[in-house]
């Protein structure tokens, strides 16, 4: 027997007054300053305190760039994994895991609309889908965005956010660094500008490629530009390399890059440059 019997009577907590405060901060990747995610969110990703370019998605880029009412097309492209690659886990997964996460078929939009009164097509690349890796439907939707611009003569901008070619689909990734600059030899023979974006990171093959083909190629503050890894081209030449090696600044000093563009300051950028650049055309 029993002195006591305690009934189950646990307090349940009333809903809708649980304190959480994980998930709403996150640290600052350069100044290590706590912030509130909300307010790095109103501020475009950068921080309010030493100015870090954080990651931007494509979706965030496409509306922060384009008046409302463009469009966003060529989205139905799907790889087929024609190796039938596994490393880790099979390439399949890896591709049904990145669609779920981004709501994306690849790694990649394209957009057609306006920056103020200046017809754009607009292909940015999503990073947050496998690293955004440039395999055959990246590469097909770059080459789509070029034939729009082409067919529709308005300029082309290209926001590149890659780790490179696409290794999961081996020979077929690397042939879209070819296919696409053969696009873009088009586009400069119509007198058709084209602008390339690079923003932290740009990488490998994309770096090899459309990225640094652009009639004015530009980037953002601190993006890592690159073909190959610091560590590689240290074992190559066999020497340190100095400070700040491939990041934005350090390529614009050394000749590069034409600009570097806060993302605050871009869209004015792209609409003074479009202006004079489709004026000289004219
Ligand atoms: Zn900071």
């Amino acid at each position: 027997m029993t002195w006591f019997k305690r009934e189950d009577n646990e307090i349940e907590p009333t809903p809708g007054h649980e304190v959480r405060t994980e998930g709403l901060w996150i640290k600052c990747e350069q100044c290590n300053k706590p912030l509130f995610k909300g307010e790095l969110e109103t501020n475009l990703q950068v921080c309010p305190n030493c100015g870090w370019h954080f990651k931007f998605s494509a979706r965030q880029r496409i509306e922060n760039l384009l008046e409302p009412g463009y469009e966003l097309v060529d989205l139905e492209l799907k790889s087929t994994d024609p190796l039938e690659f596994t490393d880790l886990k099979p390439y399949k997964a890896r591709l049904a895991a990145a669609q779920k996460k981004t709501g994306l078929n690849d790694a990649i939009i394209n957009a057609v609309g306006k920056i103020g009164e200046q017809d754009v097509v607009l292909s940015v690349m999503e990073y947050g889908f496998i690293g955004g890796s440039m395999g055959a439907v990246v590469g097909e939707t770059i080459a789509r965005a070029v034939d729009r611009a082409l067919a529709a003569k308005v300029p082309l901008i290209i926001v590149s956010a890659s780790g490179g070619a696409r290794m999961m689909e081996g020979i077929a990734s690397l042939m879209q660094l070819a296919k696409v600059s053969a696009g873009l030899a088009k586009l400069d023979d119509a007198g058709i500008p084209y602008i390339s974006l690079m923003t932290d990171p740009t990488t490998g093959g994309v770096t090899a490629s459309f990225a640094m083909l652009g009639d004015l190629n530009i980037a953002e503050p601190g993006a890592l530009i690159g073909f190959a890894g610091p560590r590689v081209i240290e074992q190559t030449i066999r020497q340190k390399l100095p400070e700040g090696f491939q990041r934005s600044e350090f390529l614009l000093e050394h000749g590069f890059l034409d600009a570097i563009v806060p993302r605050k300051e871009l869209k004015g950028y792209l609409l003074e440059t479009l202006r004079w650049m489709t004026e000289a055309r004219g």
